[in-house]
């Protein structure tokens, strides 16, 4: 019988950035499988964020920053000369540490980007307001109250679940999250974990991730990230377990963080 191999989604090849003079990301060859969830493990500074920030060009805005290497997402290169940005913005989304909810209703923070994007309006839109808030599990507890209620009343982990929402509207077939828990209690932790395991059924999904347990709970696939380079990239229980190389396996056996 011939193996099925999961289609590659996202991949890099050789990718290189520097911060100044800081070599911050050192010829990263990566591929994430397509639907499922791929961590990103390391300790601090070893260039995850930063990663993850490339794959949707959000290191253009940061002075002295170069980039070079190849990056493919979902068939869009987003470094090509005539690479179209919105195109890329409506097929990657991304969920940030702290939640970041804009000061309107929720209703509003999730209708913005289908209006500008795709012109929705009417009951289109107002179903997809419902629909995006029911995936992201927040519905049953803000609804009656969407154009009302601001997004900055809600609590950590509701904002979160609202980010993601918004992020859902443009539909992205590959999400982008950084650290996204480290702000929130145990609770609204557990429930974006889940909801991060539901999305990624039919979703590309890239988690950084200091909490090796979280990564264990949510991704298939694990990318050890040490000092800019990437040592060990795989199957998230072998890595945890049997990790191929030495430092990996000082890594995950907590001997530094
Ligand atoms: P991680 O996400 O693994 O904690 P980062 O990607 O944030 O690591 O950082 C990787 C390296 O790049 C670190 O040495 C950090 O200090 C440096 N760095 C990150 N952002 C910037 C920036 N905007 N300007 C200069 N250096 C930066």
């Amino acid at each position: 019988m011939v193996a099925r191999v999961a289609p590659t989604v996202v991949e890099t090849h050789d990718v290189h950035l520097h911060y100044g003079n800081k070599h911050a990301l050192k010829g990263i060859d990566f591929k994430a499988k397509k639907n499922g969830v791929t961590a990103l493990i390391g300790p601090s500074g070893c260039g995850k964020s930063t990663f993850l920030r490339c794959l949707n060009r959000m290191n253009d805005r940061i002075p002295n920053v170069k980039m070079k290497g190849k990056i493919d997402i979902d068939g869009i290169n987003p470094y090509a000369h005539k690479a179209n940005l919105m195109q890329l913005r409506r097929k990657v989304g991304m969920v940030f540490q702290r939640p970041n909810p804009f000061p309107m209703s929720i209703y509003d923070n999730i209708a913005m980007a289908p209006k500008m994007h795709f012109g929705a309006k009417g009951s289109e839109l107002d179903g997809l307001v419902e629909s995006c808030l029911k995936k992201a599990a927040l519905w049953d507890e803000v609804k009656g109250d969407i154009r009302k209620t601001s997004g900055l009343e809600l609590s950590g982990g509701q904002q979160q679940r609202l980010c993601i929402a918004r992020m859902l509207a443009i539909n992205p077939s590959v999400v982008l999250m950084d650290e996204p828990c480290s702000a929130l209690d145990p609770i609204a932790t557990a429930k974006i974990e889940e909801l991060i395991v539901e999305l990624a059924k039919d979703r590309t999904v890239l988690v950084v991730t200091h909490n090796l347990q979280q990564a264990a709970r949510i991704s298939k696939d694990l990318a050890f990230f040490m000092l800019g380079e990437l040592i060990e990239y795989g199957d998230t229980e072998q890595i945890l377990e049997t990790p191929q190389k030495q430092v990996t396996e000082e890594y995950v056996r907590g001997r530094f963080g």
